[in-house]
């Protein structure tokens, strides 16, 4: 009925994450096993990185810290960031991409050789850098920023996956995670589903690592990859596990390419983004937040084309007698979530057995993202989740599957095959895209957000309650299989982020609520702490540790 495994670290997710902590995991002596949507190497959406941001020898101002690029971190995300996490990451990058050198990777420089170190609105330093890719000439880059998306992440999987091809570790591609196991309360293993093979796989380990990205696919459009559906979370969220800062995402401003001297428009043929106090030359609010709010604030007062998009005038020399609609639309895209299972600095989550690292690790960031640290982030969590979860692995004995535990999660995930057989999980998928996107996008309301919970709810109940149709014709493949899992999750993490978006009442970096536009430091600088009780999320909003800074109102709290 299942294949058996074993292994003392199971890392599951092939992304950069994924990778760095079986590497680790692997170097510090234990034996792993690596399970994976897609194929290593060709997965996930740390291929897709093109700038990194750290600070660190080869180049940038002189200035700049550890320190500062943490502050930086720290209040782009309006401070709710996990201060020690921020700490983590500011300090341990420098080591990280240094060994992303010795592996064989360089950097993006310039004609005379030194290194290509670019200032992003988003820091208060230039700190950006971009990995090199093959055959790529050294010169002027200044321009390339705006290609983003572009194939620096390529360089970084190369070089991964490469790392991990040299060591023992063991991989189980195209091979989807259904549900975590647990014996008293302890994770001691996954139950996979091997997609080729139809076949489902129960993998007994000490420790498991969580490396399966975001769940932005629970909107459209999306700048993630197709393999993002939350699975990582939906599985740890139904083990017990907290999550934390499930109600925001980030978003982008464009669907393209733009350059400092372009223009949006609206449907008015106004300027848009002088209105919002933008200035994308001089790179004054020219973040992808204030782009972002002003773009749909203008679709929102009916001033977007039909599609919900505004003008873009990519090179900004517009004829302005010509007609606007010979010109480009473009709108925002929601990119990778922020939210994720709460970790501390060792990477455990709540669970004893369960680490987890990269964007599914939460708390990082707090409610927006500065351009680059996300491929640190990956690297830097990766590893310490690899370390930790060996170090656990190490000081475990023996663990036992609780076969009973095991029974219900195999029921459940034949339930689910059994009763969505029939149905096509595309068009489900779809209609969770357009519920996220007409009532929880950029800008939120408490009116439109009740309508969604209420859309999301009526969804699950259809799904959960369809008649079970045990014959066997027409029975999914593997692939097909995995696709309903993904429904279970998609519904979870929608839900998850609208009642924490109903419960958040003010704006915050990416997180915007239309009837409270401010950021509100006296009430809600909280983490909202997100908990299964008894098949019911239960969310706390818990009190940010102003360990080492804070927004001016606090500013006397720091010891
Ligand atoms: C278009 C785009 C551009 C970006 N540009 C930048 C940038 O310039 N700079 C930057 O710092 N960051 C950037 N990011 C963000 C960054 O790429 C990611 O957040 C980061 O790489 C995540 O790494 P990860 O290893 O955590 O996840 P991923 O690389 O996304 O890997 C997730 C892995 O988990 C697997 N998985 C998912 N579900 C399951 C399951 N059920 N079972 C088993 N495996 C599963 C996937 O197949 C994949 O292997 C960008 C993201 C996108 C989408």
């Amino acid at each position: 009925m299942y294949k058996s495994l074993e292994t003392e670290v199971l890392v599951i997710g092939g992304g950069g994450a994924g990778c760095r902590a079986a590497i680790e995991a692997h170097d510090n002596g234990s034996e792993v096993l690596m399970m994976l949507k897609g194929r290593l190497g060709n997965s996930g959406c740390t291929l897709w990185v093109g700038i990194s941001s750290a600070v660190g020898s080869w180049g940038g101002d002189e200035a700049d810290t550890p320190e500062t690029s943490m502050i930086d971190l720290l209040s782009y995300g309006g401070y709710l960031g996990n201060q020690d996490l921020a700490k983590i990451l500011s300090e341990e990058s420098e080591d990280r991409v240094h060994e992303m050198e010795e592996w064989g990777i360089d950097f993006r420089r310039n004609e005379d050789g030194s290194v290509f170190v670019d200032m992003d609105p988003e820091h208060t330093y230039a700190r950006s850098f971009y990995f090199k890719i093959k055959g790529e000439v050294d010169g002027n880059h200044s321009n390339e920023k705006y290609d983003y998306g572009s194939q620096p992440g390529h360089a970084i999987m190369d070089v991964l996956t490469e790392q991990v091809a040299k060591r023992d570790i063991k991989i189980k591609n195209n091979t989807v995670l259904i549900d975590l196991l647990l014996n008293r309360g302890r994770v001691v293993g996954a139950l996979g589903l091997d997609c080729e093979n139809n076949e489902l796989v129960v993998i007994k380990a000490k420790s498991v690592v969580l490396a399966t990205g975001s769940y932005s696919h629970i909107f459209a459009p999306t700048t993630v990859s197709p393999f993002e559906t939350g699975d990582g979370h939906g599985a740890a969220y139904r083990a017990g596990a907290e999550l934390i800062d499930m109600e925001t995402c980030q978003f982008v401003a464009t669907d393209r390419p733009f350059k400092p001297q372009s223009v949006f428009l609206n449907t008015e043929g106004e300027d848009i983004m002088p209105k919002y106090g933008i200035d994308l030359k001089s790179k004054d609010r020219a973040t992808k937040e204030y782009m972002c709010y002003a773009i749909w604030n203008e679709v929102m007062q009916g001033k977007g084309t039909d599609k919900e998009k505004v003008y873009i005038d990519v090179d900004g020399d517009r004829d302005p007698s010509a007609p606007l609609d010979k010109l480009i639309q473009t709108a925002p895209q929601a990119h990778t979530t922020i939210g994720g299972v709460k970790i501390d600095g060792k990477c455990q989550t709540s669970l004893p057995g369960l680490y987890a690292g990269g964007a599914i690790g939460g708390g990082v960031y707090g409610h927006a993202r500065p351009q680059g640290y996300t491929s640190m982030i990956t690297l830097v969590f990766g590893r310490i989740a690899g370390e930790s979860a060996s170090q656990g692995a190490t000081s475990t004995e023996s663990v036992e599957i609780d076969e009973l535990q095991l029974q219900n999660t195999i029921n459940h995930a034949l339930g689910i095959k059994r009763r969505l057989k029939n149905i096509n999980p595309r068009d489900i998928k779809k209609q969770i895209k357009v519920i996220m996107r007409n009532h929880c996008w950029v800008i939120r309301e408490e009116k439109s957000l009740i309508e969604g919970l209420s859309k999301i709810s009526d969804l699950t109940n259809y799904l959960e309650n369809k008649g079970t149709d045990n014959s066997d014709d027409a029975s999914p493949d593997g692939y097909e299989w995995a696709r309903y899992l993904e429904l279970n999750n998609l519904l979870l993490t929608s839900k998850l982020m609208i009642e924490g978006s109903l419960m958040r009442k003010e704006s915050r970096g990416a997180y915007n609520r239309s009837e409270y536009p401010d950021t509100d430091n006296i009430n809600w600088l909280k983490n909202l702490v997100y908990k299964n009780i008894d098949g019911k999320p239960i969310i706390d909003a818990i009190p940010v540790d102003l360990k080492y800074c804070a927004p001016s109102e606090f500013a006397g709290t720091i010891q």
